[in-house]
């Protein structure tokens, strides 16, 4: 199903984000967690490409298990660093995996790497389209703005160009204050922005997350997280507890406010994505069922 079409079916949707893994012997790995996130039954799963600046060949692959398994994928796309020919490539092995929704980004730079033929994902999002490639276009947003970025209302006039350009749908960084959430959805609105847009929850169950994914993407950490860290940092198990407490009395606040959907970056752990989905299953099944939208 295109995504277009899932956001006009569904008040609030639910999705999980996996990473495909880096060597061939982790795809048992992934197997075991795919079929485990089967049994919530998702409205989508996406799948991460080249995170981080590995050239990660799986995406297509684990996008086909995806399906396989009855799940809808998103398959995560990026361009920088890379030339017209080797992303048409790509992006023909997603049709031949029979993906029919992107997540078109830009992607980290890397370092020491040799310019490629894009400089910005709605780059990306035209040459799809100028290649004559159906897919159902989403791309990211960012409620705390873009590193890169000198003010969020610039970075929002550069989100426009790109729902400009045909994008369906938005995925958010990672946050962990909604107040971030609700500011920069007055701001997208205001723009005239009005595809539906998604909040990424990372539920922080481990603590090497902190020093990890978390720093990389710069988001703020609330008073209440630092004190969960101090306090259970060397306690996993409380950790574990304390992360998927947090996350989903971040989620029921999100969902308070009329969130068009929750992307849940669980970093591959299923037992994380059924503990989260069991809490707030009952909200969704609510929400879903009131207005048949
Ligand atoms: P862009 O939309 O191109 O924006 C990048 C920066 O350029 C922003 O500061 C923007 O304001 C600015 N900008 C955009 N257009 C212009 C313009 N015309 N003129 C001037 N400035 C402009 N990375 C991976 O490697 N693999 C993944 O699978 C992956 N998945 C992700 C999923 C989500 C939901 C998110 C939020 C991020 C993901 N990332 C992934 C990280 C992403 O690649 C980085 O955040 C990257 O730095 C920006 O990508 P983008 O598509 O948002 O870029």
């Amino acid at each position: 199903m295109r995504l277009a079409d899932l956001f006009k079916s569904k008040k609030a949707v639910l999705s999980f984000e996996v990473f495909p893994p880096k060597v061939q012997s982790g795809m048992e790995g992934i197997n075991a967690t795919l079929a485990s996130l089967g049994d919530l039954a998702p409205d989508y799963v996406s799948v991460t490409y080249s995170a981080g600046g590995s050239r990660n060949a799986h995406t297509a692959e684990v996008a086909r298990k995806v399906r396989a398994l009855g799940m809808e994928p998103l398959a995560h796309i990026t361009c920088v660093n890379s030339t017209a020919g080797e992303v048409k490539n790509a992006l023909s092995e997603l049709a031949d995996a029979g993906v029919e929704n992107v997540l078109a980004l830009r992607g980290d730079r890397v370092e020491g790497a040799t310019a490629g033929d894009f400089s910005y994902a709605s780059d990306l999002i035209r040459f799809i389209r100028e290649q004559g490639f159906s897919f159902d276009i989403s791309a990211a947003c960012y409620p705390e703005g873009h590193p890169e970025c000198d003010s969020l209302r610039d970075d929002i006039t550069n989100l426009k160009r790109k729902v400009d350009l045909g994008v369906t749908h938005l995925n958010t960084q990672l946050f962990f204050d909604n107040d971030d959430f609700f500011r920069f959805m007055d701001m997208v609105r205001l723009a005239g922005i009005n595809v539906p847009v998604q909040a990424g929850v990372m539920p922080l169950v481990k603590a090497s997350q902190f020093g990890g994914i978390v720093k990389m993407t710069a988001a703020k950490i609330p008073s209440k997280i630092s004190r969960m860290y101090a306090r259970f940092a060397d306690d996993p198990e409380s950790l574990t507890e304390a992360g998927i407490a947090y996350a989903t009395d971040q989620i029921i606040d999100l969902l308070s406010g009329g969130v068009d959907g929750i992307h849940l970056y669980i970093m591959n752990n299923a037992y994380v994505a059924r503990r989260i989905t069991e809490n707030i299953r009952p909200f969704l099944a609510k929400l879903n069922s009131e207005d048949g939208k």
